[in-house]
C-alpha cells in the first residue's frame, strides 16, 4: 500500500511539474494561442485527481470513489481543448463540458444531497444513474468520456505529423502513440462494466482500480510531456524565423540570406550547376519617404517583397540586404534566364502601383545581375552584381543591368549589357 502510494504522489507530482513547464512556455512571445494555458490547467487537475486517488486509498470509507476519474476526464478535456487550440481549430468548447456532465453532475449531488447519500448508492442511483449504484456508473461514464477524447485527441494530431523528421515529428509521434496506450487502458476500465450493462445486469460496484489509474495518469503526464515537445518545437521555429526574416518584408534578412549564398556558392562549385544573382535597389526612394511620409515607404517595401516573392523562379533564395536593397539567388539559372526574370520583375513593379490613399505610389526598381563563374565565392559575385547594380543607376534606373563574365578584384570594369521593357 504505501509503496503503490508513493507512485501514485510522483505522477501527481510529475502532472504539477508538467503544469508549470506548460505555463512558462506559455510566456513565450509567439505562444499566446497555442493551447498551453488549458493544457497548464488540465495538468493541475491531474495532479488534483492523484490527490483524490490517494486521499481515497487511505479513507476508503470516504465517498464518490469515481471522482479522481471525473477529475481526470475534466483534465483530459481541457487537454484536447488546447489541442484543438493549437493546430488552429479552436471551438468544440461545449461537446467537451457535455462529457464532464457526469462529474459535474456528480458534485452538484454531492453538494445537495449530502455525503451519505451519494455513497449509498440507492439514493443517488435514482438521480444520476437509474437502477445501478451511483458510483459505478460515474466510474464507466468518466473511462467512456476518456475514450471518446483520446480518440479526439487522436484526431486533431495525427493529420499534424510532419513529414520531415525532426523533433516536431518525434514530438507528435509520441503524443500518438501515448494517446491510443492511454485509450487502449480507458477502454480496458469501460470495456467490463459495459458489457455487463448490454448483457441487461446491474452495474457491480467497481473494483480497486487504483493500479490501472495510476498507470492512466503516467500516460497522461505523457500526453503532456509530448504537448510540451510540440509546443516547444513550435517555439524554437518561430524563434529561428524570427532570427533569419526580415519583420517588414519576411524575405531573409541580410546575415541569413549571406550564409544560403555561401551555400549556394559551394553546391554549385560542387556541381558544376551555373547560379546567378539579382542586386535590386529602388529608385528614389528616399524621395518616396519625404513625398508620402516612412510608414506608406515601408507598405511600399512590403509591397516590393510581395511582387519579387511572385517573380521568383522555384527555389530563389531572397533577401532583404537593408534599406530598400533586396538581393535574389536564382540556383541552376543562367545569365539569360535571370534577366529575362529581372525585365518581368521590373515591368511587374512599373505596372502595379503601391496601393496607397488617396492614390497608389508609383515606384520602380534598378537590377544588377551576376552568373557565378566557376571558383567565385559569395564575396566576389556579389560584388559584381553591385557594380552592375550601380551601372543601371548611372543609366538612368528602372532598368537591369549585368555583368557577363568574371574579372579579378581590381581590373577595369567590362561592358555591361542593359536591359529594360518598353514601359
Ligand atoms: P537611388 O535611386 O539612388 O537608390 O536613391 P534612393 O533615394 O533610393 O537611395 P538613398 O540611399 O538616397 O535612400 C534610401 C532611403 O531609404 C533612405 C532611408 O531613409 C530609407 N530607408 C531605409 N530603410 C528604410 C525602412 O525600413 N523604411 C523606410 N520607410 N525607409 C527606409
Ligand atoms: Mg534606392
Ligand atoms: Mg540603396
Amino acid at each position: 500500500m504505501f509503496q503503490s502510494q508513493v507512485v501514485v504522489l510522483i505522477a501527481g507530482l510529475f502532472a504539477l511539474q508538467m503544469a508549470i513547464v506548460c505555463a512558462v512556455l506559455r510566456r513565450s512571445a509567439g505562444m499566446e494561442r497555442s493551447g498551453l494555458t488549458s493544457w497548464a490547467i488540465g495538468d493541475l487537475i491531474v495532479a488534483l485527481a492523484v490527490v483524490l486517488l490517494a486521499a481515497h486509498a487511505y479513507r476508503p470509507e470516504w465517498p464518490l470513489s469515481a471522482l479522481p476519474e471525473l477529475a481526470l476526464t475534466a483534465g483530459l478535456s481541457l487537454m484536447v481543448y488546447g489541442t484543438r487550440h493549437f493546430v488552429g481549430k479552436p471551438g468544440r468548447g461545449l461537446v467537451l463540458a457535455l462529457l464532464n456532465l457526469p462529474g459535474i453532475g456528480a458534485l452538484a449531488l454531492h453538494a445537495g444531497q449530502g455525503i451519505g447519500q451519494i455513497w449509498s448508492g440507492a439514493a443517488s442511483g435514482a438521480a444520476v444513474l437509474e437502477g445501478m449504484p451511483a458510483v459505478a456508473g460515474l466510474a464507466l461514464a468518466a473511462s467512456v468520456a476518456q475514450v471518446l477524447l483520446l480518440l479526439e485527441l487522436l484526431r486533431v494530431a495525427l493529420p499534424r505529423l510532419p513529414a520531415k523528421r525532426g523533433t516536431g515529428r518525434l514530438a507528435v509521434l509520441s503524443l500518438v502513440l501515448v494517446a491510443l496506450a492511454c485509450t487502449l487502458l480507458a477502454g480496458a476500465q469501460a470495456w467490463p462494466p459495459l458489457s455487463t450493462l448490454v448483457d441487461g445486469h446491474p452495474l457491480p460496484l467497481p473494483e480497486q482500480r487504483d493500479g490501472v489509474t495510476v498507470w492512466f495518469v503516467f500516460g497522461v503526464v505523457g500526453l503532456s510531456v509530448s504537448f510540451a515537445l510540440m509546443a516547444h518545437d513550435r517555439l524554437r521555429r518561430i524563434i529561428e524565423r524570427r532570427a533569419r526574416h526580415d519583420d517588414l518584408t519576411d524575405v531573409l534578412s541580410r546575415g541569413a540570406f549571406w550564409e544560403e549564398l555561401e551555400l549556394a556558392c559551394k553546391r554549385a562549385e560542387r556541381q558544376r550547376t551555373p547560379f546567378t544573382v539579382a542586386f535590386i535597389d529602388l529608385d528614389h526612394f528616399k524621395a518616396i519617404n519625404d513625398l508620402y511620409g516612412h510608414l506608406a515607404g515601408d507598405s511600399v517595401l512590403r509591397h516590393f517583397a510581395g511582387l519579387l516573392r511572385k517573380a521568383a523562379p522555384a527555389r530563389a533564395v531572397l533577401g532583404r540586404l537593408g534599406g530598400e536593397e533586396f538581393a535574389m539567388v536564382m540556383p541552376d539559372v543562367t545569365l539569360e534566364t535571370g534577366r529575362a526574370i529581372s525585365v518581368r520583375l521590373g515591368a511587374s513593379v512599373r505596372s502595379t502601383p503601391c496601393p496607397s490613399e488617396p492614390d497608389p505610389i508609383a515606384y520602380t526598381i534598378s537590377v544588377g545581375m551576376a552568373e557565378r563563374q566557376a571558383g567565385e565565392n559569395a564575396d566576389a559575385v556579389m560584388r559584381r552584381a553591385d557594380r552592375a547594380l550601380y551601372d543601371a543607376k548611372q543609366m538612368g534606373r528602372n532598368c537591369v543591368s549585368s555583368h557577363d563574365t568574371a574579372e579579378p578584384a581590381g581590373m577595369p570594369r567590362r561592358p555591361r549589357v542593359r536591359e529594360r521593357e518598353p514601359s
